[in-house]
């Protein structure tokens, strides 16, 4: 008997971000980024109204300048009139403290602020604009990410860091000590505004950086260090299936050692293209490990020799773009729908094997066989079909099966 393997959530403190719980053992949450410019209400407002839709629980956008401070509770009314109740971070880097201080509806309209450590500001200033960002969090009663990034980096404290290891009479790589800099620099600046007053529950943290193992090791160490809830993230993590397959590598890894309470795919679109992969992203990184369902699952084998034609890769193509087009509709009316198997198999090798597995599932004939496609449902052979119309009587069975099963 081969038992599956048991994900142990590491236990951080739940934090409230809107609506939206995030930690403290709570499915994980999907997040995303605008890149439209913020103080551009109406372009911003389409970006995250089309994020969120997608299924991106929270949206992030960048609070860069008043303009964009003053968009923000513009932005945030004109969802709500929508009945979208998204809760949006502010992402602050340099100016953070000021626009925060010069805009408080901005901050209140915000549902959490992203503060990077590493870009507060420098020298003395840099603990006093951190100070003030905190300061602004507990005056709204908002949560924080403090959320490092190797690229910006605390470099005092890196500095530090450094030296102290030249000092050593066998110094470890230079690695080595970025990483340790990194889960410092989060663990640090969260022990300095729990100091201020803002609570455990308050905080989230983020340590990113571009590359798996260096993601994999910081992430390890935050969670054997501390119990604040953790944002997963590989930073910069790229274009097209590089992008992907790095971000689900490195998340998946981490997600499997029950690490991170919510996820974001930094993947770069196409020009011109929206952002809405990188929620899809995430959505098939958390259902494909089995921690969440948003869709019915489609098992299609990849086709080989067996198959000429391109029937079957059509069929599969028409079932997931109907699952797509109806499931918004399915999730009202069939709750559990979600959860649902369906197989579309390209000849009788694994066909059958796999149909009957499914919830749901359909064999075509391959080169050579009969031109007859069993339907298996609940894994027994329901029905057989032949003839031009196999897609299209394959997408009502399936409709009837769901309406049956899940009303
Ligand atoms: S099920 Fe048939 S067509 Fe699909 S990959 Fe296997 S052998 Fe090839």
């Amino acid at each position: 008997m081969v038992a599956l393997p048991e994900i142990i959530r590491h236990k951080t403190h739940a934090v409230k971000v809107g609506n939206v719980v995030i930690g403290g053992g709570a499915p994980v949450v999907v997040q995303s980024m605008t890149n439209t410019d913020t103080a551009d209400v109406e372009a911003t407002y389409q970006q995250v109204k089309a994020l969120y839709e997608a299924g991106s629980e929270v949206v992030r956008l960048t609070v860069n300048t008043e303009e964009a401070a003053r968009a923000v509770p513009q932005i945030r009314a004109k969802l709500l009139a929508d009945g979208l109740d998204v809760p949006l971070v502010g992402c602050f880097h340099y100016n953070g403290h000021k626009l925060l201080h010069d805009v408080p509806e901005c901050a209140e309209a915000l549902a959490k602020y992203r503060i990077n450590p590493g870009n507060v500001g420098f020298g003395k200033k840099r603990e006093s604009q951190f100070e003030l960002m905190i300061e602004a969090a507990i005056k709204h009663n908002k949560p924080v990410r403090i959320g490092v990034n190797w690229g910006s980096l605390d470099q005092d404290l890196a500095t530090r860091l450094m030296d102290e290891n030249a000092a050593l009479s066998k110094p470890l790589p230079s690695d080595y000590v970025m990483r340790e800099a990194l889960v410092q620099s989060a663990l640090l600046n969260a022990q300095k505004a729990e100091s201020m007053g803002l609570a455990k529950d308050k905080i989230i943290l983020s340590a990113k950086v571009s590359r798996v193992q260096d993601l994999v090791a910081v992430y390890r160490a935050l969670a054997e260090r501390s119990n604040y809830a953790l944002h997963l993230g590989l930073t910069e993590a790229g274009m097209g299936s590089k992008g992907i397959v790095a971000t689900a590598i490195a998340e998946g890894l981490l997600l499997q050692d029950g690490i991170g309470d919510t996820i974001r795919a930094s993947l770069t679109p196409e020009p011109g293209a929206g952002r809405e992969l990188e929620v899809k992203v995430c959505q098939e990184l958390l259902q494909v490990m089995g921690l969440r369902h948003f869709a019915p699952q489609v098992t299609a084998c990849p086709g080989c020799g067996r198959t000429t034609s391109t029937f079957f890769q059509e069929l599969a193509g028409k079932v997931q773009g109907y699952i797509e087009s109806e499931i918004a509709n399915w999730r009202e009316k069939y709750p559990g729908v979600e959860e649902l198997n369906i197989a579309v198999m390209g000849c009788i090798v694994n066909g059958p094997g796999e149909s009957k597995h499914a919830d749901i599932g359909i064999s075509l004939p391959g080169t050579g066989e009969a031109p007859t496609a069993p339907v298996f449902i609940d894994g027994k052979k329901a029905h057989t079909l032949r003839g031009a119309g196999i897609a299209e009587e394959f997408q009502q069975i399936l409709s009837d099966y769901i309406s049956q099963r899940f009303s």
